[in-house]
């Protein structure tokens, strides 16, 4: 009879232990798991704590009593297993209650232990308030915390799967909550302007996010809560800390025992998951996999992959039908907040990163017939490769869809299918499920239209670094459409009008063409191309995907709060209910401006203080709404979104249209000047004003730009050469700037700062700071940044980038307008 001993009862083990018994029901199977429960749903514990989950049994999927009573395998909880002895084939084992030691033999052994989370060594962690979620007792504590009602605040440090469905599921009872993440992008898995969705989907939901920033120490707050200090200098304050920063293997009880571990601490296992050991084999996020696109080593810590490899651990340690594992290429999927987010193969990044060569294309196609009810746009890249047409990975995000597609793509990776394949794929389709092309073939057809030389495509990434004065930007969208907002710089020509004006076209420089999400503009450079003008190039994704990638990314959420506590102090003023909404409209389906014009459009017909409520499956409806409601003197009463529809309820403002419009007691100041004399006077007033209890806006612009670069040099920006030179030669920031008058080789901007010091007046960098903080709106031009080659990323922290609309918006609230 043979003898089986299984280390951890979770996914890897349990699905081992129970596929060995099918296969020998003679054999004597042990699992030995060091905590109380086996087969749990660790994977569900976010929604145990926000209460999707009601009931706390749903999460132990099976007991050590079923698993003997059913499966004849015994399971011996609260016992670790502290050493492996391959010389005698056995184990050593503590009992945990009685901390007896025993030693137990095997025939074959499986390694399946997991991971554990990683805590870093920040001073303060110790913290009570500070949690790590993995295990069914982390999630007691964490949601007993929440059930007693005193978690207000909620502090996520990482930004990957885990954090964020930690984050919604904090928000979804009731607790604010900021996530701080280290990279500049969450889920850093995928690539950057897929994750600019998820961000937005975080301001959306008006939840904090500070890229670029990592806890630096925490410290006891008032009241039992913790302060978190920030590398930049930030310092939040929070009930409870979630720590998920990543996870490691759980292998130090392997010290000695000769298995081979690589380089992150994983066991090095075989194709058929044997270690150098032919009696031990290890499956689960334990091990070491090989990733099919690069053929390298990794570690991907997935729960489908770790219940695969132990069902085929199990058939290898049996023996009678040997199976290989061939390897995880990661396809993983997350539910942030109402987005989807999914991905399969290999990211962009990841080509790059192994030099694989690829390709790309983002497409933004409805997830079934855009006619047909409840139609919602997704956000669909593909990347391909350029020599041998094969697909390589996806990722999508989206509100309805994303999972099919991204399991019909990985299914096509795993089969070696090329874009022709999926430009073929036969789908299941009826308008409520899919559309005669379905999104998948769609991304197929993009493909094979650049590989087929029909099509160029610029990226996002590549334009915005781009020496934009040898580009043509040509927006060939509706004049209504370009009037929303577009590229700066570019020049519209509507797809409708290219034939007749097709001379406007100038021939010396290349030629960017972009749309909406890029079908139209296809069609514009087919145009182009049959007028013989062959240097163009389509903006992938658009103009959807550029704005959303360039927008600001981070800190929204105090941008958002603001916005919506204007909202409610609107509310709570005027004591509004429902009863006068005279008009619902859906306006889903329909892409931006359509939103807004069909407001508009109804906003006509009512009478001042009736409202329209208005729902809309166009996310940039979210800002779009407030701000033209804004600048009409129109009234937001409320607006949230749910599900990917934004709905806004929006009144009527007083009978003489625009009100709210005309001058109010607001300042804003132009800061054209990068002196540094002009830079304090700006700030001295921007301070003045704000102390007054005032609103402010300072818009900078050309050279005033340099008094908001960070000081330090932001590398890895891939700029032009001459981008790069104008960068060197401007100012880097407050600190470097001159006199207008007597600087005096920056001797006079010595002596200044000198006197300031004395006479105790703050420093510019002082004034900067308390500007920030204290709410002056700065917003840095983005015209001006595309010009003289400043990216985001050089700008110091707590300021947006806007054009020119946001500062003319601000200035209409104004009755103090400085150009300095
Ligand atoms: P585990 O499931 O971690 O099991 C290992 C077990 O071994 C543990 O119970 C541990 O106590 C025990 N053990 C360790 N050392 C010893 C020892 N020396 N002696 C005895 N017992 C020992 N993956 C997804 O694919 N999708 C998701 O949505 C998802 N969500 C997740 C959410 C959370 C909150 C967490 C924590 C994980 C999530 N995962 C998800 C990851 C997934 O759960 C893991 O990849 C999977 O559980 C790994 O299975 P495993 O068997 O290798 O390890």
């Amino acid at each position: 009879m043979a003898k089986y001993l299984i280390v951890g009862g979770v996914a890897a083990g349990m699905s081992a232990a129970t596929r060995l018994r099918r296969l020998d029901e003679s054999a004597e199977v042990v699992v030995f798991e060091r905590g109380d429960y086996v087969s749990y749903a660790n994977c569900g514990l976010p929604y145990y704590i926000g209460d999707t989950i009601t009931e706390r049994e749903r999460l132990l999927v099976q007991t050590p009593e079923a698993f003997r009573s059913l499966f004849n395998v015994e399971v011996r909880t609260g016992n670790e297993v502290t050493a492996v002895l391959p010389e005698s084939n056995s184990v050593r084992v503590r009992e945990l209650k009685s901390s007896r030691e025993y030693e137990e033999s095997y025939d074959k052994l499986l390694l399946a232990p997991g991971g554990s989370p990683v805590k870093p060594s920040i001073l303060g962690s110790d913290h009570p308030a500070i949690h790590t979620l993995w295990t069914i007792p982390d999630s007691d504590r964490i949601r007993a915390m929440v059930d007693e009602g005193n978690v207000k605040t909620a502090l996520v440090v990482g930004a990957g799967f885990i954090g964020l469905e930690m984050a919604e599921n904090l928000h979804a009872r009731g607790i604010s909550v900021v996530v701080v993440e280290m990279a500049k992008q969450a889920m850093n898995v995928i690539d950057f302007e897929m994750a600019a969705m998820v961000h937005r989907e975080l301001r959306m939901q008006k939840v904090g996010l500070y890229l670029e920033d990592g806890v630096s120490r925490f410290e006891n707050g008032p009241d039992g809560r913790v302060v978190a200090h920030m590398t930049s200098g930030r310092a939040v304050t929070a009930d409870l800390v979630l720590l998920s920063i990543g996870v490691k293997p759980n292998t130090g009880f392997l010290a000695g025992s000769g298995l081979e571990l690589g380089p992150r601490g994983h066991i090095v296992v075989d194709e058929y998951l044997r270690t150098v050991d032919d009696r031990i084999f290890a499956a689960g996020d334990v091990i070491e996999v090989t990733h099919p696109l690069s053929k390298e080593k990794t570690a991907i810590p997935l729960a489908g992959p770790a219940n695969k490899q132990g069902r085929i651990a199990a058939d290898n340690m049996h023996g009678q039908t040997p199976r290989s594992y061939n390897g995880t290429m990661g396809t993983a999927i997350a539910k942030v907040f109402d987005l989807t987010v999914g991905m399969t193969g290999a990211s962009e990044k990841f080509c790059k990163a192994k030099n694989i060569p690829y390709d790309t294309v983002i497409i933004h196609p409805n997830h079934f017939a855009g006619y047909y009810p409840g139609a919602m746009k997704m956000c669909l890249k593909l990347v391909f490769s350029p020599e041998n047409r094969r697909v390589l990975g996806a990722q999508a995000t989206g509100y309805e869809g994303v999972d099919k597609r991204i399991d019909v793509i990985a299914t096509a990776i795993k089969g070696n299918m090329t874009v022709d394949d999926l430009a073929e794929i036969e789908h299941a389709y009826a308008p409520p499920y899919s559309s005669a092309k379905d999104p998948v073939n769609m991304a197929g057809f993009a493909a094979q239209n650049i590989l087929d030389g029909l099509v160029r495509t610029m990226t996002w990434d590549r334009l915005h670094e781009a020496d934009k004065s040898e580009l043509f930007l040509l927006d060939v969208r509706t004049p209504a459409e370009f009037a929303t907002g577009s590229i700066p710089g570019a020049v519209n020509i509507p797809l409708a009008e290219l034939r007749e004006r097709i001379a406007d076209i100038p021939k010396d420089r290349k030629v960017v063409l972009f749309c909406k999400v890029g079908l139209i503009a296809y069609n514009a450079a087919r145009v182009l191309e049959a007028n013989g003008i062959t240097n163009y190039c389509n903006l992938s994704g658009g103009y959807e995907t550029w704005q959303i990638a360039t927008a600001a990314q981070e800190s929204a959420w105090e941008a958002e709060s603001f916005q919506i506590r204007e909202g409610t102090e609107m509310l709570t003023a005027e004591v509004k209910t429902d009863s006068d909404i005279v008009i619902e409209v859906n306006a889903c389906g329909l892409q931006c401006p359509g939103p807004v014009m069909r407001l508009k459009q109804e906003m006509d017909t009512i009478a001042p203080g009736e409202a329209v409520s208005i729902k809309a499956s166009d996310p940039g409806f979210f800002s779009d709404a407030p701000s033209w409601a804004r600048s009409t003197g129109n009234i937001v009463r409320d607006i949230s979104v749910e599900k990917g529809i934004v709905k806004a309820v929006i009144e009527k403002g007083g009978a003489a249209p625009a009100p709210a419009a005309s001058a109010g007691n607001d300042k804003t100041i132009i800061v054209f000047s990068g002196d540094l004399d002009k830079t304090i006077a700006s700030f001295i007033i921007a301070n003045g004003a704000l102390a007054m209890g005032r609103k402010v806006t300072m818009f900078f612009t050309f050279w005033g730009l340099n008094a908001l670069r960070k000081p330090e040099k932001v590398g890895g920006l891939r700029k032009s050469l001459v981008e790069a030179a104008f960068g060197w030669m401007m100012p880097r920031g407050s600190r470097k700037l001159a006199l207008s008058k007597m600087n005096m080789g920056g001797l006079g901007g010595i002596m200044i700062r000198g006197i300031m010091k004395n006479k105790n007046v703050p420093s510019l960098e002082e004034m900067i700071t308390a500007a920030v903080s204290g709410g002056v709106n700065i917003v840095a031009c983005q015209m001006s940044m595309d010009l003289m080659g400043i990216r985001r990323e050089e700008l110091i922290d707590g300021i947006q980038i806007g054009g020119v609309a946001s500062y003319l918006e601000a200035s209409e609230h104004s009755d103090n307008n400085l150009f300095i």
